[in-house]
């Protein structure tokens, strides 16, 4: 086990908001509660305030309301190098004319540890990333993805308590990308530090948080496990942003706390999930299936529409069908064999695959 392992710390977001000098409020009232060893991924779209908060923990930026505590400690007042925060950015951030092994021992230097320890840490951490060959090269001479682990293991160097990874594997391209983040992933349960992840890219926040905090325009919509955000979103937004889904506009004929039943502009009743939050009945509501979770059924159960096109993927086939309303949906099925694309024009009718996978929003928020 490596020394990082000692005393995973935990990280609280106490109601941060943030307002930009001049600007619109950034952030607002955001509460995370983060367990000491856990990955955590900040996703949103451009502008959400991801970056801002990441920031705002690492102390680059001071918040203009709510607290940052790091184990047992109120960090507000300190300046970043002193909140014990190891930092990794999209762009690596290397120093050019130091080599690999300088810039990876460069937070033990400025802390004033020995020539000794400097090195003994910089061999044993570019080990740790698989670039014990390269410690001598200038970070020019190295590509993406070493780079990017070079910045990791500077940011391990100082043993921080919270890594902090801002969009790190942006700039790489998809394969790389993948490797990279195993590799991370496998690096932080060796160590076991609490790490913060900003993406916009819901497949890296899925598989590699142990818990996601989604955001929208500066607010958390929901903060929860990989499936929960999934499979149980509590919000349109999160619903639409992670993962693909259909919507569909319908009004809310009937619901309690075991279903809800909704009829749709596309010409049928359809059972649900109960609304995560209240919607009155009689209410425009927005019906949202994902792909995956539409089937064809030979009975009358679900709706009726015509195949519009059909897309082979892969592993998986989509068909496209159009509804009565001119709205359209997909269907993902996996390929088994030799699955049967249909033609275009056929009448079918598609259902949930259970009333527990079709979630429903008021149509107004
Ligand atoms: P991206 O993925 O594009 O980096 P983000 O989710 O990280 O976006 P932030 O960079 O945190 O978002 O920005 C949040 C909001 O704050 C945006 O509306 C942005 O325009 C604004 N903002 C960011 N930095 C500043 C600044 N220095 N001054 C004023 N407004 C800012």
């Amino acid at each position: 086990m490596l020394a990082e392992a000692k005393g995973s710390r935990s990280l609280v977001v106490d109601g941060i908001t943030h307002r930009y000098p001049g600007g619109a409020i950034a952030v607002e009232n955001i509460n995370l509660d983060v367990k000491g060893g856990e990955i955590i991924a900040l996703l949103g779209p451009s502008g959400c305030g991801k970056t801002t908060l990441l920031r705002i923990v690492a102390g680059f930026i001071a918040q203009t309301q709510g607290r940052i505590i790091i184990g047992d400690d109120i960090v507000d007042r300190l300046p970043p190098n002193r909140r014990a925060v190891g930092i990794v950015f999209q762009n690596y951030a290397l120093f050019p004319h130091f080599t690999i092994a300088e810039n990876v021992a460069y937070g033990l230097a400025a802390r004033g540890v020995d020539k000794a320890t400097q090195k003994r840490e910089a061999r044993r951490l570019l080990e740790l990333v698989q670039l014990s060959a390269m410690g001598e090269r200038l970070p020019r001479q190295l590509s993406g993805g070493q780079q990017q682990r070079v910045a990791l293991a500077r940011a391990l160097a100082i043993k921080p308590s919270i890594l902090l990874l801002d969009e790190p594997f942006a700039a790489l391209d998809k394969n790389l990308r993948l490797d990279m983040q195993i590799e991370v992933k496998r690096l932080q349960r060796v160590s076991g530090i609490t790490t913060l992840i900003v993406t916009h890219d819901q497949e890296e926040a899925l598989s590699m948080a142990d818990r996601v905090a989604v955001l929208s325009q500066g607010h958390l919509e929901q903060f929860g496990s990989p499936s929960d955000v999934y499979d149980r979103p509590r919000t349109l937004f999160v619903n639409t942003f992670v993962g693909s889904t259909n919507r569909m506009a319908g009004t809310l004929l009937a619901a309690d706390a075991t279903g809800a039943k909704v009829r749709l502009d596309a010409g049928a009743d359809i059972v649900t999930r109960s609304p995560a939050q209240p919607v009155a009945e009689g209410g425009r509501v927005t019906v949202c299936i994902r792909p995956e979770h539409l089937q064809f059924v030979s009975d009358d159960s679900g709706f009726a529409g015509v195949v519009g096109m059909a897309l082979p993927l892969g592993a998986t086939v989509v068909h496209e069908v159009m509804m009565g309303d001119g709205s359209a949906v997909k269907v993902s099925q996996a390929r088994f064999g030799e699955t049967r694309l249909l033609e275009n024009g056929v009448a079918v009718r598609v259902a949930p695959l259970a009333p527990t996978l079709a979630n429903v929003f008021s149509a107004s928020i």
